[in-house]
């Protein structure tokens, strides 16, 4: 197992070679490491950006081994990482950041719940169903409607179906893939915020402000931040988010999804144990940002600072509205990150800008 604090010249390997991966590559590199991707495209944004990269599937025995060789931590971009894959290279002597709880904990919506309320962080009313039976009588006990979401591999609102009457149940259960889901309550929100919060080897945590985040069809549009909250307002966020960092013992930045009711109360709807895309504001906000914050937490160094020094509207850049390129580098507000993506498919995340204004 690798020392801590890893010192600079060290190897830091990276499961997932998305956009994510490639900002944390390059945060990374700013501090002096070297970094190995372990993705299964040859050619991908983040490895792009790193010092090696392993082709193959997260499950190739060889391909980990390969990685675990070169690399004296590792960590992910998604939570969807298999637990099989971070026990292989656990075995192989590579410590793995967050650890197997947090991933085991975000890859289950039901355990996911379960693990907020138990740690007294609240989240909507929910059940579980894994036959089209038990989600018709779920239904019936809840009151539609419902939000029926597959248990697991959901992302940017798919896996997920509204059931209006308890007759569609079993019908929505089919479509969704006959697979095990959970019904959640309708949460009444008139905000969706967000908290991204880190926590260090040594137990120190380091929370930024909060985010106030816009979705269109499933996926984030704009995020503002710090959000114009009341100070019970982020009170509330940062206990839920400090009972999230112990309650897994977690190592490394997480993102955590609210919902903000009308009565003030806030309520948990996920936990992304990665960096997390309202978290991007921080790199032209803050003084640390998300991705270094990260990188500092799984090499053991001291958390830094997440003090705010300007306002940032964070737009997500998708398909071809990439192509703006040019007029965005004009705008003397906009700090632009582009992802190095070579296909701009329909609202496939390219890069984002963030506007920055002064506090
Ligand atoms: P998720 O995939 O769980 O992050 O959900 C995607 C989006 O669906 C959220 O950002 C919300 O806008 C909406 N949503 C999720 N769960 C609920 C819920 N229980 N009640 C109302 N809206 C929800």
């Amino acid at each position: 197992m690798a020392q801590f604090p890893l010192p600079p010249g060290s190897t830091l390997g990276i499961l997932g070679g998305g956009q994510l991966g490639r900002m944390l590559a390059l945060a990374a590199a700013r501090l002096g490491f070297d970094v190995a991707v372990l993705e299964r495209d040859a050619d991908s944004p983040a490895g792009r950006v790193a010092a090696h990269t392993i082709v193959g599937p997260y499950t190739d025995d060889a391909a980990l081994r390969a990685l675990a060789a070169v690399a004296s931590v590792v960590t992910y971009e998604f939570e969807n990482v298999p637990a099989a894959s971070v026990l292989a290279l656990k075995a192989l002597g590579v410590d793995v950041a967050p650890g197997p709880e947090a991933l085991a904990v975000a890859q289950d919506r039901v355990a996911e719940k379960q693990f907020l309320n138990a740690n007294g962080a609240p989240t909507v009313a929910f059940s579980a169903a894994s036959t089209p039976e038990e989600a018709v009588a779920a239904t019936l006990a809840m009151g539609a409607p419902v939000l029926m979401k597959t248990r697991r591999e959901g992302y940017d609102g798919k896996g997920q179906r509204w059931v209006e009457h308890p007759a569609d149940a079993a019908r929505i259960f089919a479509e969704l893939g006959g697979v095990p889901v959970i019904l959640e309550a309708p949460a009444d929100f008139v905000r969706e915020l967000s908290i991204i919060a880190a926590r260090g080897r040594d137990g120190a945590t380091a929370i930024y402000p909060l985010a106030e985040n816009h979705h269109e069809n499933g996926v984030l549009r704009r995020s503002v931040a710090p959000a114009t909250v009341t100070p019970a307002l982020a009170d509330q966020a940062e206990r839920i988010a400090m009972r999230v960092l112990q309650g897994l013992d977690y190592v490394g930045v997480v993102g955590i999804e609210l919902f903000e009711l009308r009565d003030g109360q806030l309520l948990v709807n996920e936990i992304a144990p990665r960096v997390h895309n309202t978290g991007h504001w921080t790199q032209d906000g803050c003084e640390v940002d998300q991705f270094e914050q990260h990188i500092r937490a799984v090499a053991g160094w001291p958390l830094g600072p997440t003090e705010p020094h300007a306002r940032v509207e964070m737009l997500n850049l998708l398909g071809d509205e990439v192509d703006a390129w040019a007029k965005l580098a004009q705008e003397p507000e906009t700090r632009i990150h582009l992802y190095g993506k070579r296909d701009a498919k329909p609202g496939r995340k390219m890069g984002h800008v963030n506007r920055v204004k002064s506090l």
